[in-house]
Parts: structure tokens; C-alpha cells; sequence
């Protein structure tokens, strides 16, 4: 049966189907951080959803919310009606934003997923500005439809300009001396007073606080300040996209407070719908310029997503989850910065709470990047040389190898373990693990990482 149902999805669905390819499992039930395959087998999941369980599988607070609304008679679907379930998740959600956003914010339900929360996140900046471009950052990944596809720099767009996002270790602009973040910063701030560059007036910036599929890339704090004030001055709305990086997945409740800055307007998904489909933006109030049916839909009032979402969130702010998530990522950070010491196909070990990322590079001799990251958005707009940053992955001291990471997800699948690969040459191994993830289940992880990367890079 189970060899069956692999054969039969893989030859029916789509080419384009992303994990089923590298993850080769059936899973029939699953608790916390681990999943049961239907060959009987285990693993230790720390892919949760594409970083969307942040509380693991089934856990028993979401199934008690799921189940009280089922179990309450309580209409399933009904658009966006007023609702207790949405007034309760509604409630639960602004008591954690940034204080100005939670006082005198608006929310948007917008659907089922992180694209379309970043669609409406566009429609509302160019509605409220009459402004039409966008600025977005190399490396970026904001979703897979035609807007936010554009944005991720893999779409060919005329509206989107797209600024280096900093980085030392594949620093983009290639020189050596200087931090990534100061260059990408004045590059930035040159661009936009430039009156030739075109783009000084755009409808917003975009940005992750932490790159995910981009390759785990932590935006550092003076940086994503810099930014804040660039826009600021500027009268250019500020999204950050928190999609992935919400919910304590950073180490704080959300990766912008490590920063201090209040974005205009927030983009979030994933853990928000407590492992069902939930997409909202939340924004300053007087950006609120649409229209009475200027942004709808069917499926906006996912009420288990909601109920689910309400009690996560809640879940997570009193048992203090993204202090736990901050202690637990800093150690697993320092165990895998030793164990990288001994390898040289390591690059570097980044990452910020439980969002973690391992970049493989080619030894000496070994061949560079090839296939391109199926998930990452391809940033490919430095092509202009001379004027602008060039590709960075051969800028750090050694190429990229998504080889050598195929590898270890490989390896990491044998032994019972699930990751996932990102960054633009597929070359970063990622963890993201649930925020409930014990000690003992953080030692069985980086054991089978670290037997997976032994057996690769011997
Ligand atoms: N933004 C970010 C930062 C993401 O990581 C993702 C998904 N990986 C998205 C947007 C898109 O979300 P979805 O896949 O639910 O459309």
C-alpha cells in the first residue's frame, strides 16, 4: 500500500510538487515532533509544515480548540461574518503585536495562505499611495503568486526594484573589509535619493526580519533599523513579512521586536492558523483607504483555523515559547558551530531561535553550484556588472555545493530524521523545528545531523 500510494500521487499530481520529491514518506499520524510513516517508520520532523507547527503535530491544545468549535454546532464557513471564534482569535493575536499596531491597527483576513496575505499586503500600500513600485530585497521569498513571485525576484518584474539584502559570509556586493550591512544599507539609501533610479517614490519595502528560503539569512538589527528609518523619512510603508519568522519561530514573539521597529504593515500565515489555513495582514489604520469590496473572497473565515490559531497563540505567549525558542536555538547554534570546526564542506551555521540554517560549500576542487533551490525565490537581478552586486554565491571563501546538501537531507531521511534544504543554490540545510521540542528530542537531532554530515563529508 504504501509503495502504491507513492507511485500513484507521484505519477497523478503535478511535476511541480515540491517536498514529495526529496521526502519520499507517507505519513498516517503524528504527535509533536514526530511523524509515523505508513511503512511503520519514524521521524523526527523538522520541516513542521514548511515552519508553520509551532506547537508540532496535533497538539493536544489545538485539538481541544478544533474539537470545542465542531463540537459547539457552530457554523463552519461563513465568509467574513462577525464571529465569537473570530473575535476571540482576533483578540488573541493583537495582544501580541507591537503596541502602535495592537492599539490602533486594523486586520485583514486574507485568505488561506502567506501569498495572498502578501497580495493584499501590495494591493493595500498601492491603494493607500497611489504609488505603484515595490522595493524587494535579493533573496527573498514572499510566495508563488504573480505578485509575490515578482517580489521574490523570480518573476521578471518592472515594478519591483530589488536592493541587496545583507550578508557578510556571501556578502553580495564581494568585497572583503567591510560588513555587508553597512554597503547593502548605503546602496539602498543611494538608490532611493538617486532622482534617476526611478524609484524614489515606491508604494512600500518589503521584507523578511529573517530570510527562510532564502538560506536562513537573520537581517541584522542596526540593518532592518536603517531600513525602518530610510522609509520612514521617505513616507514609504514598511512590510515585513512574518510569515515564516512569526509566532516566537525567532526567538521573540515576532523577529521584528529584536529590532525594535514597528512595520506599517505585517504580513502573517503559517503558525498564526495553529497548523490550518490562516493568512492576515495587520497595518496602521490610516492605511486603511480601500473600498467596501475592494479586496474579498470566499475562504477568509476559516473558523478551525482560527479557533486552532487563537489557542496556539495563546499557548505560546504563556508558556513563554520564544524565550524557549531563544535559549534552545542559541545552544543548538553553538553544538553545530563545533561541530562545523571539523568540516571543511561547512560554510557557516546561521540562524535566529529555531530557524536555523547550515550552508554546505565545495572543498577545494569539488564543483560549485548547479541546480537551482526548487523552493527559493532565485533572486537573478544582479546581472548588471559594475553597477550593481553580483551573484554571491562564489563571493564566500568557497562555492556553494547544494550537492553536498542534497546529500545530507538524504542521509538525515535515513536515519529518521526530516529537513529541509533552501537558499538560492539549494545549499542550506534548515531546521525548523517545533517550539515544544524537548531537550532529549534536540539531542536525537543533532546526533542524526551530525551522523548525517559524517557520512557525507567524512
Ligand atoms: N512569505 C514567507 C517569508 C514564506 O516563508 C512563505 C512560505 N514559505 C510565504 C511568504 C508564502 O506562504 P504560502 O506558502 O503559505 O503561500
Amino acid at each position: 500500500a504504501y509503495e502504491g500510494i507513492l507511485r500513484r500521487q507521484s505519477a497523478r499530481e503535478s511535476a511541480a510538487r515540491t517536498y514529495a520529491r526529496s521526502l519520499p514518506i507517507v505519513p498516517v499520524r503524528a504527535r509533536g515532533l514526530t511523524i509515523e510513516g505508513a511503512d511503520g517508520r519514524r521521524y523526527l520532523d523538522c520541516l513542521s509544515g514548511a515552519g508553520s507547527l509551532a506547537l508540532g503535530h496535533n497538539h493536544p491544545v489545538v485539538l481541544e480548540a478544533i474539537r470545542s468549535v465542531l463540537d459547539s454546532g457552530a457554523p463552519l464557513h461563513v465568509l467574513d461574518l462577525a464571529t465569537p471564534v473570530k473575535d476571540a482569535f482576533t483578540d488573541e493575536l493583537f495582544a501580541t503585536l507591537p503596541r502602535e499596531l495592537a492599539e490602533s491597527g486594523r486586520i485583514q483576513f486574507c485568505g488561506p495562505a502567506g501569498t495572498d496575505a502578501v497580495e493584499a499586503a501590495f494591493k493595500l500600500v498601492r491603494t493607500a499611495t497611489g504609488r505603484d513600485g515595490l522595493l524587494a530585497f535579493t533573496g527573498a521569498y514572499h510566495g508563488m503568486t504573480e505578485g509575490a513571485l515578482a517580489a521574490s525576484g523570480a518573476a521578471p518584474s518592472v515594478r519591483v526594484t530589488r536592493l541587496p539584502y545583507p550578508q557578510d559570509y556571501r556578502c553580495p556586493f564581494g568585497v572583503g573589509g567591510e560588513s555587508g550591512a553597512r554597503l547593502a544599507a548605503r546602496w539602498t539609501e543611494s538608490l532611493l535619493d538617486d532622482p534617476k533610479s526611478g524609484v524614489r517614490r515606491p508604494a512600500a519595502m518589503i521584507v523578511e526580519p529573517v530570510q527562510g528560503e532564502g538560506g536562513v539569512l537573520p537581517a541584522p538589527e542596526g540593518w532592518l533599523r536603517r531600513m525602518r528609518e530610510l522609509t520612514a523619512a521617505r513616507s514609504i510603508p514598511l512590510i515585513a513579512d512574518e510569515v515564516q519568522t512569526g509566532v516566537g519561530r525567532t526567538g521573540a514573539f515576532w523577529a521584528v521586536e529584536h529590532s525594535g521597529i514597528v512595520p506599517d504593515v505585517m504580513v502573517l500565515s503559517k503558525a498564526i492558523g495553529g497548523s490550518l489555513p490562516l493568512a492576515v495582514i495587520v497595518y496602521r489604520d490610516d492605511l486603511d483607504t480601500w473600498q467596501p469590496g475592494d479586496h474579498a473572497g470566499t475562504f477568509r473565515g476559516n473558523q478551525l483555523a482560527m479557533a486552532a490559531g487563537a489557542a496556539t497563540l495563546r499557548h505560546v505567549r504563556e508558556n513563554g515559547l520564544a524565550e524557549r525558542a531563544a535559549s534552545l536555538g542559541a545552544r543548538m547554534l553553538e553544538r553545530l558551530r563545533r561541530m562545523a570546526g571539523e568540516y571543511e564542506c561547512i560554510g557557516e551555521i546561521r540562524g535566529a531561535g529555531l530557524m536555523i540554517g547550515i550552508e554546505f560549500v565545495a572543498p577545494e576542487g569539488e564543483a560549485g553550484p548547479a541546480p537551482e533551490g526548487h523552493d527559493a525565490g532565485a533572486p537573478d537581478a544582479w546581472h548588471r556588472p559594475g553597477q550593481e552586486p553580483g551573484d554571491n554565491a562564489a563571493t564566500g571563501p568557497l562555492p556553494a555545493s547544494p550537492v553536498r546538501a542534497a546529500a545530507v537531507q538524504r542521509e538525515c531521511l535515513r536515519r529518521g530524521l526530516i529537513v529541509e534544504l533552501g537558499g538560492r543554490h539549494s545549499c542550506v540545510v534548515r531546521l525548523l523545528p517545533p517550539l515544544t521540542i524537548t531537550d532529549e528530542q534536540t539531542e536525537a537531532v543533532l546526533e542524526r545531523l551530525a551522523d548525517a554530515v559524517a557520512a557525507v563529508c567524512r
